[in-house]
């Protein structure tokens, strides 16, 4: 029989997605990949499932039931280009073409639009949760038209990961919208990945507990208000013993963190929309710094403060603590940074998002996902447009709970020299936002000074200059910010 839905491009992601849309009552699933020794395999292995293969594009296109629908999984770049031309000759108007690979969000719009002129819909579609995600279920983030979605949607509703009863998917706005989210998603995951090594950090250092003690704490702070995925694999890997040395795992793997592009991505598209994410910045610029090993070898006989006491017993259970309030804290910092970025994305691409359901399709399947993420959908469902996640009711408790050991962790990091860049940079952002006044004002007249840049005042309207290199009066100006 016909296919109801394809996938192109079987390596690790592509073929589990495809099993994963093949065990749903339903489904046929027709699959392609470029080389065939990738189909040939997964049909080896996988004999049970409900696959229609092909080795050609024309066939892939035959096999497929009208509206054909298909989901682009291979890399990112240049070859989802090659793929979505070659896809575009064989499928006709009213036809969707998906890409599930993880697309920047400008190749999505550009792609979506130059797709559009053949009368083929085109879906730019995040997907979360790796490997084992795409097999059980994924975070799906979908963006496209709302006629793509209307086919699209039951079929995502049925591979998705589910959450209290919900299935992790929404379609999330137009175009590039559900790339963008994904995007963002990353960035997330790069600070709440930075916190919780630096408050790994800041324990091991400051109370010379083992990687397996600290694996402890944080199995413990899995069942309060921190659960999440990545708190829970934190203690797996802390726990971990290496077979060859029988050292702690975390101590015989190289202290230099990789990454793949979509924190820097996030930062970058943040930059261009004037956003601070700066919880997700510092968590990308601890990855690069910690990826240069010749820089660091050079700097390791820098002065640094002379030793602190190790704590121990009772202070050090206090500090500890301290360390989890500040590490919530961030969080919550770093997770209103990365949904104001959202906002403002949608404000400049023209999506509508709503950013409850967003928090919402976080739940489950994806890397992020985690308890707290009910907090963030509640603090929308109350206020949708709230200007800054932050500054809801449940947040402000938390975050007045927590800032006395949030302040007190930040010092303590400084005097002794543990490096908590995530921690440092989101409390000043807190109190950032806080301050009643800030030095802009003496920037403004910085730039004003050297570039006649011009200033606003407190006190009237208009725009203004000072002649500083005249008799220092003040003129009315022209606004040229
Ligand atoms: P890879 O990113 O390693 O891509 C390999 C696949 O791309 C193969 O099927 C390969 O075909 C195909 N390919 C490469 N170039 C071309 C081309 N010019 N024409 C046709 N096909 C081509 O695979 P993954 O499964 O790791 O990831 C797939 C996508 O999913 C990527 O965009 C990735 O960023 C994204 N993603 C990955 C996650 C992960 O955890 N790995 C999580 C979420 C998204 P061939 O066999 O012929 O070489």
């Amino acid at each position: 029989g016909r296919a109801n839905i394809g996938v192109v491009g079987l390596a690790v992601m592509g073929s589990n997605l495809a099993r994963n849309l093949a065990s749903r009552e339903g489904n046929t699933v027709a699959i392609f990949n470029r080389s065939k020794d990738k189909t040939e395999h997964v049909l080896e292995q996988h004999p049970e499932a409900n696959f229609v293969a092909s080795f050609s594009y024309e066939d892939f296109a035959a096999s497929l039931s009208k509206p054909r629908t298909a989901i682009i999984m291979v890399k990112a770049g240049r070859p989802t280009d090659f793929v979505i031309d070659e896809l575009v000759k064989v499928f006709e108007p009213g036809d969707i073409i998906v890409d599930g690979g993880n697309a920047l969000f400008t190749d999505t719009i550009r792609r979506e639009k130059a797709v559009r002129e053949t009368g083929i819909n085109f879906v730019g579609m995040g997907v979360s949760g790796g490997e084992e995600g795409a097999l059980r279920g994924p975070s799906i983030m979908p963006g496209g038209s709302d006629e793509a979605w209307a086919t699209l949607g039951p079929i995502l509703k049925s591979i998705a990961a589910v959450a209290e009863g919900e299935p992790c998917v929404t379609h999330v706005g137009h175009d590039g919208a559900g790339h963008f989210v994904k995007m963002v998603h990353n960035g997330i995951e790069y600070a709440d990945m930075q916190l919780i090594a630096e408050a790994y950090d800041l324990i091991r250092r400051a109370t010379g507990k083992s990687p397996a003690e600290i694996a402890d704490v944080f199995a413990e702070w899995n069942r309060g208000e921190l659960e999440s995925y990545l708190i829970e694999i934190t203690a797996e890997v802390l726990r971990q013993t290496d077979a060859d040395t029988g050292k702690p795992l975390v101590d015989v793997i190289l202290d230099q963190a990789g990454a793949k592009g979509t924190g820097a991505w996030t930062v970058q598209t943040a930059l261009d929309l004037g956003v601070p994410v700066s919880g997700i910045a510092e968590a990308t610029f601890a990855r690069s710094l910690s990826s240069h090993p010749e820089q660091r070898s050079v700097s390791r006989e820098l002065p640094g403060p002379s030793g602190t006491e190790v704590l121990s017993g009772e202070d050090a259970d206090a500090f500890i603590e301290q360390v989890r309030l500040a590490l919530y804290a961030s969080k919550i910092v770093a997770y209103s940074q990365g949904f104001d970025e959202i906002r403002a994305g949608a404000a400049q691409y023209d999506w509508s998002i709503d950013l409850g359901a967003v928090s919402k399709i976080w739940r489950g399947g994806c890397i992020i996902r985690a308890q707290f993420l009910n907090r963030i959908a509640e603090a929308y469902d109350a206020e949708a447009e709230l200007p800054v996640l932050l500054t809801a009711p449940y947040f402000v408790e938390a975050l007045g709970r927590a800032q006395d050991a949030w302040r007190h962790i930040v010092s303590l990091s400084a005097a002794s020299g543990i490096p908590a860049p995530a921690f440092s940079s989101s409390l000043a952002y807190y109190d950032g936002l806080r301050a009643e006044r800030l030095p802009a004002a003496l920037i403004q007249g910085q730039r004003d000074f050297f570039g006649a840049h011009t200033y606003r005042r407190i006190d009237k309207e208009g725009t203004f200059h000072t002649l500083w290199s005249g008799d220092r009066t003040e003129i009315e100006a022209e606004d040229t910010h």
